[in-house]
C-alpha cells in the first residue's frame, strides 16, 4: 500500500481498522489537558479503565469475608492464579500445564535458573545476547558466582559485528557450535529491549538443543507483542513481565513458563509450599510433593489485589485475539518507519538511523533510532511537545505504538511534532 504523511491518510487508516476504538478502553496521560501521544508501551503499558472497578471488589470481597475469602471470595484466592492459565498459554503458544503466574520477572529468572543452570566442571557456560538488559545481566553473572564460576571464563555474550546493531543469528550458531560441551545454558531476550530485534527462537533452540544446553528466554518485550510458540519450539523455559505489553500496572506480577518434559517430582527447584500439591498443601508435613505443572515453581500464596488487575487487562487480549493486535502492530509500526524516514531523510542535522530490523517479522512494534548528535536535545524538545517516548543513554530513541491503544493518527501527530523538533 501506498504510504502517505498525511493527515487525511492516517484518518483514513483509523477508519478502517476494526481495533481502533480498542483505545477508549485505556487512560491516556495528559498533556496539558489533552491526551498526550503515548509511544512508551514497551516499557509502561496503559491503565485499562475498569482496573478500579474489578480492584474494588477484592477489597470488598476481603471487608466481608476476611480469610473465608479464599475459599468463598468471587473469584476464590486458594486458586487465583488458575485464571490466567488459558490467557497467558494463548499468548505463549505454551501448553495449559506449562504456565504459571507468579512474583515478577527477575525473581522468576532466579527460580528457574536454580533448575536449569545446573552447572557441571564440564558445562558450565551462559550464552546470551551483549545488549543485554541489566537485570538479565545480573541475574547471570550472579548465578555463575553463585556455582562458584568465573564470569570471564563463564559468559560467552554475542555482540554485532563491528558497524552493526543487531546481532546476526548466524554468530549465536556459530558460537554454541564452537563452544559445544561446554555450553549449560543458551538465554537471550526473545525480542531484545534496546534494538527491538526479534531472535528465531525456534532456530536457537534447536541448535541449543543438538549441542546438549538449556535454552531460556526473556520474554519481557515479547508476550503480547510478537507470535509466540514456546511448545512447538522446544523451549525449555521462559519469564515474562506484565506492565509493559501486557497493561497490568507497574510492577504487577509476572509469570513463567516451564516446558512439560521437567514437571518431574525429583528435579531440583527452589521450592515454597505454594509449590506443594494442593490436596495435602494444608497438613503442614514435612516433604514436599510438588504439583506436577508449572505450579511445582510457584513459592508463595498468591498476591490478589496486582492479579486482579491483570486479569482486567489479559481479558482485552482474550476478546481480540493476538492474531488480530500483530496485523494491526505491523501496520503501525510500518507507518511509523515510514514517517520517521521520511522525516530525517529530509533533514540531516540529527543524523539518525533506525537500527531495529525492517523485516516485519524480526520486530515487533518498537523501532529504535539511533540519533548519532544531541540525542538528548531531541529527546527533550519532542517530550515539550507532549509525546512520551522513551530515551535510553547516550543516543537511542525507543519508539513503540501499541496496537491496543495507538492509531495511525498518533503517528501523524508524531510526526508533526517530529518536523518542529527537526
Ligand atoms: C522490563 C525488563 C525487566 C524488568 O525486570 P523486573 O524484575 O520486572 O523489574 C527485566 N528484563 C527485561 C529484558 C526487561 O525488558
Amino acid at each position: 500500500m501506498e504510504l502517505d504523511f498525511s493527515e487525511k491518510f492516517a484518518k483514513k487508516m483509523d477508519r478502517d481498522d476494526q481495533l481502533n476504538s480498542l483505545r477508549n478502553l485505556f487512560y491516556f496521560p495528559k498533556f496539558k489537558n489533552k491526551d498526550c501521544i503515548y509511544f512508551n508501551g514497551n516499557s509502561l503499558g496503559l491503565q485499562p479503565k475498569d482496573s478500579k472497578l474489578i480492584l474494588n471488589k477484592e477489597f470488598e470481597d476481603w471487608a466481608n469475608m476476611g480469610v473465608d475469602g479464599h475459599f468463598k471470595a468471587k473469584t476464590p484466592w486458594i486458586s487465583y492464579h488458575k485464571i490466567f492459565t488459558n490467557s497467558i498459554s494463548n499468548l505463549l503458544g505454551a501448553k495449559n500445564e506449562e504456565v504459571i503466574v507468579m512474583n515478577s520477572l527477575t525473581v522468576n529468572l532466579h527460580l528457574l535458573f536454580s533448575s536449569f543452570y545446573r552447572p557441571t566442571k564440564d558445562r558450565y557456560k551462559i550464552l546470551c545476547e551483549s545488549n543485554l538488559f541489566p537485570s538479565d545481566r545480573f541475574v547471570i553473572e550472579s548465578q555463575i558466582k553463585f556455582h562458584g564460576f568465573d564470569i570471564d571464563d563463564a559468559l560467552i555474550a554475542v555482540t554485532p559485528r563491528k558497524g552493526e546493531y543487531i546481532i546476526r543469528e548466524e554468530d549465536i550458531v556459530e558460537k554454541i557450535k564452537n563452544n559445544s560441551g561446554q555450553i549449560s545454558l543458551v538465554f537471550l531476550g526473545g525480542v531484545n529491549y534496546y534494538t527491538g530485534q526479534v531472535f528465531d527462537m525456534q532456530m536457537i533452540s534447536r541448535y541449543a538443543r543438538k549441542y546438549g544446553a538449556k535454552i531460556g528466554f526473556d520474554l519481557a518485550h515479547a508476550i503480547g507483542n510478537v507470535k509466540l510458540k514456546l511448545n512447538e519450539w522446544g523451549v525449555d523455559f521462559a519469564a515474562w513481565c506484565s506492565y509493559k505489553y501486557l497493561n497490568s500496572g507497574p510492577g504487577n506480577v509476572g509469570g513463567a513458563y516451564i516446558n512439560k518434559k521437567y514437571h518431574k517430582k525429583d528435579l531440583f527447584r527452589l521450592a515454597g509450599w505454594w509449590g506443594h500439591k494442593e490436596k495435602s498443601r494444608f497438613k503442614m508435613g514435612e516433604n514436599f510433593h510438588p504439583i506436577l505443572t508449572a505450579e511445582a515453581w510457584q513459592l508463595s500464596n498468591a498476591p490478589i489485589f496486582g492479579m486482579s488487575v491483570h486479569k482486567v487487562a489479559l481479558d482485552i487480549f482474550d476478546e481480540i485475539g493476538i492474531e488480530k493486535l500483530i496485523l494491526k502492530s505491523k501496520k503501525l509500526t510500518n507507518y511509523l518507519e515510514y514517517v520517521i524516514n521520511l522525516l530525517f531523510d529530509e533533514s540531516k542535522k540529527f543524523n539518525a538511523k533506525i537500527i531495529t530490523p525492517s523485516q516485519s517479522e524480526k520486530r515487533g512494534c518498537q523501532l529504535s533510532v539511533l540519533i548519532n548528535h544531541n540525542a538528548d536535545i531531541l529527546f527533550k524538545n519532542i517530550s515539550n511537545l507532549g509525546v512520551k517516548i522513551d530515551y535510553r543513554e547516550p543516543n537511542v530513541l525507543r519508539i513503540a505504538p501499541v496496537p491496543l491503544y495507538n492509531s495511525f493518527y498518533d503517528i501523524y501527530l508524531f510526526g508533526e511534532k517530529l518536523k518542529l523538533c527537526l
